[in-house]
């Protein structure tokens, strides 16, 4: 296809074409693109979340295995995952983008396509943003804001001694999928080989490549009456998010490590790779599952919950952050992030 020129378009040529596929679809949004400001307009009875990220490319992504599509899906979910961890629904978008002169019309039609359908997916409005050009690369932020009933918010603050803690999904999926994809990324820079080894590494691939924030299990809460004591999204691999609650909240914990749940397609993953699936469950990031602690009370309710995992409980603080082996052996929980368990 014929690649155009960012310059042909001129900034506000620009902006009209990424934009003018996007409708309005909530009532909370008064006003969206086009003006110096956008409107949006909540109801007494809710408080309003809100939530920014930056991707930044070469440090958050790589478009030599991200396609643009998938960049732009992935950067809204991102958001997403922060205002469901919060029990909130997203509402609105604003999407800013600097963009070097390397990148074509037709390549920012392809961010603007996943931006879309994930709008589209989740019942979100665009509602503006910035555009500017860069002397490198990509960079993209993305705000959202979300919708809660009226102190309905959950924080990572309010777990206590005796909660349960819980996960949605399984762990360590996205990070075995960005092995996959820094592995061919390596043997296409050595030997120049245009046909990656994919096949077979759906599930691990799809994770990494095309994450999907957690709405059904915020709606699930929701329908079984089950209010989080705490809450975050695990963006940087289960270790790290669980010794953030414990440090807002106040508390210890204890994991039991039998009861993390691994998809038997990343633990394989994770064999061909020689890396213990535990620690790409605990440390691998990107799985934008949601990570939650209940009160006891409301062990059978949660329990009721498809696709949500009780693995452990909350304790004393001076009892401190402990994993528990299937052979009973107590290891400290240490945070070892995403990052730290690259470099
Ligand atoms: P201003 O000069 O007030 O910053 P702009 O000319 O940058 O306005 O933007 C015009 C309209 O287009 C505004 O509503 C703005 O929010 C929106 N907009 C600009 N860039 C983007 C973008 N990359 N994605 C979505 N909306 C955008
Ligand atoms: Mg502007």
């Amino acid at each position: 296809m014929a690649q155009t020129a960012l310059s042909a378009l001129g900034e506000f040529g620009l902006i009209d074409r990424l934009t003018k596929a996007f409708t309005i679809e909530n009532a909370s949004t008064k006003l969206g693109i086009g003006d110096d400001c956008a409107i949006v307009s909540y109801a007494d009875k809710s408080d309003i979340v809100i939530t920014t990220d930056l991707l930044v490319e070469g440090i958050h992504f790589d478009l030599m295995y991200c396609p643009l599509k998938h960049l732009g899906y992935k950067a809204v979910m991102v958001n997403l995952s922060d205002i469901y961890a919060m029990n909130a629904k997203p509402k609105q978008i604003t999407v800013s983008i600097a963009v070097s002169a390397k990148f074509s019309v037709e390549a920012l039609d392809d961010l603007y396509s996943g931006i879309a359908l994930a709008c589209k997916n989740h019942s979100v409005d665009l509602i503006g943003g910035d555009t500017s050009s860069s002397i490198t690369g990509m960079t993209i932020s993305i705000t959202a804001i979300g919708e809660v009933k009226k102190d309905k918010a959950v924080k990572r603050s309010g777990a206590k001694p005796n909660d349960l803690i819980c996960i949605s999904g399984d762990l360590g999926a996205a990070y075995m999928g960005l092995q996959i994809l820094e592995r061919e990324k390596h043997v296409f820079t050595q030997t120049g080989s245009q046909s990656p080894k994919l096949e077979g590494y759906d599930y691990v691939l799809e994770k990494q490549l095309k994450p999907e924030a957690r709405k059904d299990i915020v709606e699930r809460l929701a329908k079984y009456k089950v209010l989080p004591t705490a809450m975050i999204d695990v963006s940087d691999g289960l270790s790290s998010e669980l010794l953030h609650i414990c440090k807002c909240s106040n508390v210890g914990c204890k994991v039991y490590t039998d009861k993390i749940p691994v998809n038997e397609d990343t633990a394989r993953v994770a064999n061909e790779f020689s890396i213990d699936t535990l620690t790409a469950a605990l440390s691998g990031g990107e799985d934008y599952e949601l990570l939650f602690t209940v009160d006891i009370a409301d062990f059978h309710k949660v329990s009721m919950i498809p696709d949500v995992r009780i693995i452990g409980n909350i304790t004393q603080q001076s009892e401190g952050a402990q994993l528990i082996t299937a052979q009973g052996e107590k290891i400290a929980l240490i945070a070892q992030g995403w990052n730290g368990f690259t470099e």
